[in-house]
Parts: C-alpha cells; sequence; structure tokens
C-alpha cells in the first residue's frame, strides 16, 4: 500500500481514485482503468486493492466496531442523519460524477435517484433508534429478544446504481450497530468514493465504513473469504452470489443475496392498455440495465395487436443519446463487454429463428448503444426468453387466459419481480399472489416503501432487505431467560 494519489476532476468534481481504510485515503501500486460510458475513454486510474488492503480494511472494520456497537441504536443516529443531510447537500456533485461512470440519466439522479440515498440513511437510523424488545413471560420465566450487534460486514454492489445500492446495505448494516468493508464493482466505482469523503465529514469514527476499491475475483474475493467477516451482503449475478456464498459457508457467516430478475409484465384484456404499453416501452429506461425491470412481455391475446401498436408508438419516442442532455431517454451500456455480452444474445436469439419485432442492432447514437429490441419467441424455453439479459431486450409472448398468465409468468428460474395491469381487483389479487416473485406491482412500478421486504425468490436471491428485516439480518438475535421470582 502506498499513499494516497491525486484526487481526479470528473464532471468538474473532485474524486479520490484510492480506498478509504481506517478512515484514510490509502493507495494501491497497483492500478485499474474506469471508463465513462459516455466517451467510451478512460476517466480515472483506480487503485486496485489485493489481499493486504482487503485485510487492512477489515481489520480497520474489526477494530472500530466495539465502540461503534456500544453506541446503541439512539446514539448512532445522529451520524446517519448528519451523512443524510451531507448527501441532500451534495446532489449535484454526486450525480454528476455518477452520471459519468455509469451513465444513468443526469435528472433521474438529480431528482430521486441520489435523495434514495439519504432516505436510506434517515429511515435506519429512524427504525433502529425505535427497536423495542419483546417481553414476555412463560414457563415461568421473563423472555427478551435483544438485538445485537453483529461485526464487521462486507458489502459488495454491483455497478448499475452504484450510490442507492450502497447506501441502500451500508444504511442499515451502520444502524444495526455493524462497521462495513465496502466494495464497489470496477465499471462505476466513483461515487462510493465521494461517499467515503462524506462519511469522514458526518464525524464517522475511523474504521467504521471503509472502501476497497478492486477487481471482483481479487478484492472480491479476498474480502468474502476473509475470517474476521461476521456478515456478508451481495447484490449482483446469480453466478457471482453463487461463489460468495460458498465463501461466507466456509467462514459460517450469514450472507443474504440480492441478484438478477427476469420480471414478466402481464397485461390482460381489462387493462387500461395504454398506461401498460407506456410502461412496457418504459422498460427499455436505463438502457435495461435494472434488475427489477419487466423484460418478458405476456399479453392477453384478445389484445395483443393492438398493445403491439401501442408499445410501438411509445418505443418510438425513446431518444437515445448523452445522459446528461434533457432530451435523452436511453443512456449507453456501461461497459464494451457488457454491450457485447447484450449483442450476444441477441445474435443467438436471431439464429434460433425467434423473430426481432423492433431494433436487434448496435445503434448508430455512439460507441455503446443498444437499439431498443423486441423479440417474439419460438418457445418459451428459448434462452432469449428465460436469462436476465440486462440491457434495452424485451420479449412478447401471448397467453389465452388468467392460468396461462400465470403459468408463463412463473416458468423461469428467477423471482425477483413482477408487473400486473388489469382493473379487475378480484383479477389484481389472484394473479398478485400467485407469481412467484419478491415483489409484484399492481398498474405501477417501482414504489418503494422502505420497510417492506425486499429481495428475489429462485435464484434471483437468499434473504430480504428492508425495514426491520434487513436490520434483524445484521443482528445476532438472542434470548435472555430469567427465572421469574429469582430476582429483586
Ligand atoms: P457481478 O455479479 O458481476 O458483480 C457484482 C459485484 O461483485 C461487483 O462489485 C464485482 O466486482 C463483485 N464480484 C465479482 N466477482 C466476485 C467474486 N468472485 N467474489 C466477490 N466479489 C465479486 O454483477 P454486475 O454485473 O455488477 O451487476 C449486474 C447484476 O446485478 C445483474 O444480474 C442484476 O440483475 C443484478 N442486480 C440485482 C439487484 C437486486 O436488488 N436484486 C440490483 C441491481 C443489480
Amino acid at each position: 500500500m502506498t499513499t494516497a494519489a491525486e484526487r481526479v476532476r470528473v464532471a468538474g468534481v473532485e474524486v479520490s481514485p484510492d480506498h478509504f481504510i481506517g478512515g484514510e485515503r490509502v493507495a494501491s501500486p497497483r492500478r485499474f482503468e474506469d471508463i465513462s460510458p459516455i466517451t467510451n475513454e478512460p476517466i480515472a486510474e483506480v487503485s486496485r486493492a489485493g489481499e493486504a488492503e482487503v485485510d487492512a480494511a477489515v481489520r480497520a472494520a474489526r477494530d472500530a466496531f466495539p465502540g461503534w456497537a456500544a453506541l446503541g441504536p439512539a446514539g448512532r443516529a445522529p451520524y446517519l442523519h448528519r451523512l443524510a443531510d451531507l448527501i441532500d447537500a451534495n446532489v449535484e456533485r454526486l450525480a454528476a460524477v455518477e452520471c459519468m461512470d455509469m451513465a444513468m440519466l443526469l435528472r433521474s439522479l438529480r431528482a430521486r435517484v441520489i435523495r434514495r440515498g439519504a432516505r436510506n440513511y434517515r429511515a435506519y437510523a429512524d427504525l433502529a433508534a425505535s427497536y423495542e424488545e419483546r417481553d414476555w413471560r412463560s414457563q415461568g420465566t421473563w423472555n427478551r429478544v435483544q438485538r445485537m450487534p453483529a461485526g464487521p460486514a462486507a458489502i459488495i454492489t454491483p455497478w448499475n446504481a452504484p450510490f442507492m445500492l450502497s447506501t441502500w446495505k451500508t444504511a442499515p448494516a451502520l444502524a444495526a450497530g455493524c462497521t462495513v468493508v465496502l466494495k464497489p464493482a470496477e465499471w462505476s466505482p466513483l461515487s462510493c468514493s465521494l461517499l467515503a469523503d462524506l462519511v469522514a465529514e458526518a464525524g464517522f469514527p475511523p474504521g467504521v465504513f471503509n472502501v476497497v476499491q478492486g477487481i471482483g475475483e481479487e478484492a472480491g474475493a479476498a474480502l468474502v473469504a476473509h475470517p474476521l467477516l461476521r456478515r456478508v451482503s451481495f447484490t449482483g449475478s446469480p453466478e457471482t452470489g453463487r461463489s460468495i456464498g460458498v465463501a461466507a459457508a466456509k467462514n459460517l457467516v450469514p450472507f443474504t443475496a440480492e441478484l438478477g430478475g427476469k420480471g414478466p409484465l402481464i397485461v390482460f384484456e381489462d387493462a387500461d392498455l395504454d398506461a401498460a404499453a407506456r410502461r412496457a416501452a418504459g422498460q427499455y429506461d436505463d438502457a435495461g440495465q435494472v434488475c427489477l425491470a419487466g423484460t418478458r412481455l405476456l399479453v392477453q391475446e384478445s389484445v395483443a395487436e393492438e398493445f403491439l401498436e401501442l408499445f410501438h408508438r411509445y418505443a418510438d419516442e425513446h431518444v437515445l443519446g448523452d445522459p446528461r442532455s434533457e432530451h435523452t431517454t436511453v443512456s449507453p451500456l456501461i461497459h464494451p463487454d457488457h454491450l457485447r455480452r447484450v449483442e450476444g444474445f441477441v445474435e443467438r436469439a436471431r439464429r434460433e429463428g425467434h423473430r426481432v419485432l423492433r431494433g436487434g442492432r448496435r445503434s448508430p447514437a455512439g460507441p455503446l448503444f443498444y437499439q431498443p429490441t423486441l423479440i417474439e419467441p419460438l418457445s418459451n424455453d428459448a434462452e432469449i426468453v428465460q436469462r436476465e439479459v440486462f440491457g434495452p431486450v424485451l420479449t412478447l409472448q401471448t397467453f389465452a387466459d388468467e392460468e396461462e398468465a400465470v403459468s408463463l409468468a412463473n416458468s423461469t428460474e428467477y423471482g425477483l419481480s413482477g408487473i400486473v395491469y388489469t382493473s379487475s381487483m378480484g383479477r389484481a389479487d389472484r394473479v398478485g399472489r400467485a407469481v412467484r416473485a419478491g415483489v409484484v406491482w399492481v398498474n405501477t412500478f417501482l414504489v418503494r416503501d422502505l420497510t417492506a421486504p425486499f429481495g428475489g425468490m429462485g435464484i434471483s436471491g437468499i434473504g430480504r432487505e428492508g425495514g426491520d428485516y434487513a436490520l434483524d439480518f445484521y443482528s445476532d438475535l438472542k434470548t435472555l431467560q430469567i427465572l421469574e421470582g429469582s430476582t429483586r
């Protein structure tokens, strides 16, 4: 490890390209290149952690843990509130850097995505502080359930919403009394570095919040295998989730995973077809790089033609371009490797004879753009239906009745999210209950109550985030029993 490098200027903002360990900026002699999807050019040479940096970060988190845990939820809450206020005060800087680093639309980042980070810290500061230990009498004893902070936690996040997802995971961990080592994804590492600056400014004790930058197979793998950790929390692909789960199991450390999705968007003949078609075309937002997206359009046969006409009309309105422009609705893909991956899915689908109804090629809008694409598969077992593409690629299938709709909806290994369009309350209830997914929205999308459970079924995840569910994960739940009448 070496002393920190110069800060780099990204979108006019100074950002450290280094780790944040024990309250200090620390650099690695090895670096990796961070490319902006907007320009397809490097914007930073970022420190590339190996085992030594990871070990230093985990030890810093371990050393800071007793003091942070001893503060109790009420003692920790002011730190989280200060951090939330600083996020709100720095929305412009955070949004500008994240936009340059991963190309989410600047106006979405400014209006809601960055502010959601502040909401996450506020919500968890308040939730943890209002937790009441449960007391009751049984079998001649007083019982009490206590939440004890678990210890240092590893938090590994993906590239597609790096700031929001890192706050969503570190907020409950910190509120519950864990200390954290966060490893952001190597394709969009910079907004988490700015978050570390704000943590320092909020006055968190050194070592409570650490960031290590690096490559998944190196820094990530070294982190999740570290024996001093007491929790591992991961968001990313099912493939990586499996290997991280194995590493956590070897150390007998509880593990939670939010993984990929292949959500159905089901449109019944009684639905507001215009709203449903607009929502379906909206699944191209963020270039389809959204785990919760409804990428399998399932439409009742009787209205399929009308729906498709409306869908094309809304999809035609999309503007591919620079995510900093007010007019852009679809941004470039994150990285050349990811573009090739998306392209590979569509090429294989074409070769297998599935019908490409729109798009299906790279777009001339820029080096990393792919056209919003719609594919009508020949059968439900096609790869394009069964596997997450994580790009602007949707499939279209039709169904005869409710039973077939539910059967198609539940026919993949994933189970993260679902969207249903219907005007019938009975159908909303029946289908909503029958779809096997962690969250089902009816006639809406992406509305989130932070106290509700969030997570996936099947290969979409293990465990639940949100509300008390996440606080329980970052705690060791304990029962204390005292014989009645034995103490005064
Ligand atoms: P990924 O699995 O490739 O990487 C995620 C993170 O894991 C990165 O930080 C990476 O560096 C790290 N990593 C990679 N290999 C590792 C290893 N062997 N050990 C430890 N860490 C390792 O995922 P991605 O491509 O960054 O993200 C896209 C995926 O994330 C999609 O499948 C998407 O659906 C999913 N996702 C899920 C949610 C959710 O809430 N369920 C949210 C966003 C994204």
